[in-house]
């Protein structure tokens, strides 16, 4: 069985030697969140485009403004206001944050430190040259590239496209992938189980996660736990770029899931990996799309969809996987598990006293999605550790949409 980390390492290098040219898409900005640039966008001017204020204060010449000097007032100038006279020597005007510096200026006293009379203002402390204003292109020159092709579009990237004056992104197409879940005992979430089914959530939770980490989905549908039926909708997913099943791979006399791949052409990269929740983890390849087994268990799936699938639907995307986001905690409360396996536990990190401290929940194990909704990180347990004590630092995944 390998290491948690190992089997990311091969997700990536395997996505990444199968990932071909990705077809674009040209998106309005309002529809482009999530999805990855294709191509890079310049800047149309210099940013800022004037030296601009970033206080509201008075506009001076620091040498003239020292402490306890009183400068005559001639005006004022506002945000968008237009200035295109320099400022007269022994003067100051009174200037708003975002307005444009006046020429001979260069510093903005805070009008905090300042006191005013009339047309006369007194200066508390002497200005600095240079403060509170930033200098015309020292953000970004006009033709210099604002956004690189490869980036992924979050609300401050589509900030400066919009600031760049870009009302339309070309974008590669998102991933497409199919999510198949099995199980002789789920019926559709629209259906009154019987006393002894279950309802598919993972088929729900599953195309969520697809979609947070920017892919399409597309839900097959299940799957019994029969090599007709298996078969059958495989062959329907195995038509996407990316598959990804939930259950039928444990070592129970119906885990099927493997077996079918097989025999369709698949071939595997690993079949196990040393973590609870997610040890039947299935990772490969059967013509031109990247397989995942995922357990049945919900957590386990929900796991194993962020340390596995993620980094391959970040390459498919058109982008470098992102690295796996662990922080570090304080345990605040003791814990002991079993060995050899790395443990990821639902729990809640909090920011007390400026630190941040973790506890893992009570849980009844894979099954309990609910405590998961209490939960807003994993608490990663490595597996050469079985007991760690209050105070400890640990590693923590925060959770995909919560933190
Ligand atoms: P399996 O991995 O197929 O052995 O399933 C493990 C556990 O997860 C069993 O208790 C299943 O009933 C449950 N399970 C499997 N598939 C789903 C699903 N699509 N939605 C919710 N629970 C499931
Ligand atoms: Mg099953």
């Amino acid at each position: 069985m390998i290491h948690f980390a190992d089997a990311r390492r091969l997700v990536i290098t395997k996505t990444k030697a199968h990932a071909g040219v990705r077809p674009t898409i040209a998106l309005p900005i309002s529809d482009a969140l999530g999805h990855i640039l294709a191509r890079e966008i310049r800047c149309d001017r210099e940013y800022p485009p004037f030296h601009r204020a970033t206080r509201d204060g008075y506009a001076v010449v620091a040498a003239e403004a020292r402490q306890g000097t009183a400068l005559r007032c001639t005006g004022e100038i506002k945000a968008g206001d237009s200035i295109t006279e320099p400022l007269p020597s022994g003067t100051c005007m009174q200037i708003m944050t975002g307005a444009a510096v006046p020429a001979r200026a260069d510093a903005v006293v805070m009008i905090e430190f300042t006191r005013r009379d009339r047309d006369t203002v007194t200066f508390d402390r002497a200005a600095q040259p240079g403060q509170n204003i930033v200098p015309r292109g020292s953000e970004a020159h006009a033709g210099e590239r604002a956004l690189a092709a490869g980036l992924r579009l979050g609300f401050a990237e589509l900030a400066v496209a919009a600031q760049v004056g870009v009302t339309t992104v070309e974008c590669h197409r998102k991933p497409r992938v199919a999510i198949l879940s099995t199980g002789d005992e789920i019926v559709p979430v629209s259906e009154t189980p019987g006393p002894f089914q279950i309802r598919n959530s993972n088929i729900v939770s599953l195309a969520a996660q697809v979609r947070l980490a920017g892919g399409e989905a597309l839900p097959v549908g299940n799957a019994l736990d029969r090599v007709d039926d298996l078969s059958a909708k495989i062959a329907q997913g195995l038509r996407e770029e990316v598959l990804v099943l939930s259950g039928g791979v444990s070592m129970g006399k119906y885990d099927l899931v493997e077996s079918v791949l097989k025999s369709l052409g698949a071939e595997f990269s690993f079949d196990a990996v040393a973590i609870r929740p997610g040890k039947p983890t299935v990772f490969g390849r059967c013509r031109n799309t990247v397989i995942f087994g995922l357990p049945g268990n919900p957590v386990s799936a929900m796991v194993t969809f962020q340390l596995f699938v993620i980094p391959a639907l970040d390459i498919l995307s058109g982008t470098e996987p992102r690295p796996l986001p662990l922080l570090d905690a304080t345990l605040a409360e003791p814990l002991e598990e079993n060995p050899n396996l790395t443990h990821f536990l639902p729990a809640r990190l909090e920011w007390q006293n400026s630190a941040a401290t973790v506890a893992a929940l009570r849980w009844q194990g894979s099954g309990d999605i609910a405590a998961l909704t209490l939960a807003n990180c994993f608490l990663v347990v490595p597996q050469e550790r079985s007991q760690i004590s209050v105070g400890e630092r640990v590693s923590v995944l925060p959770r995909l949409d919560v933190l």
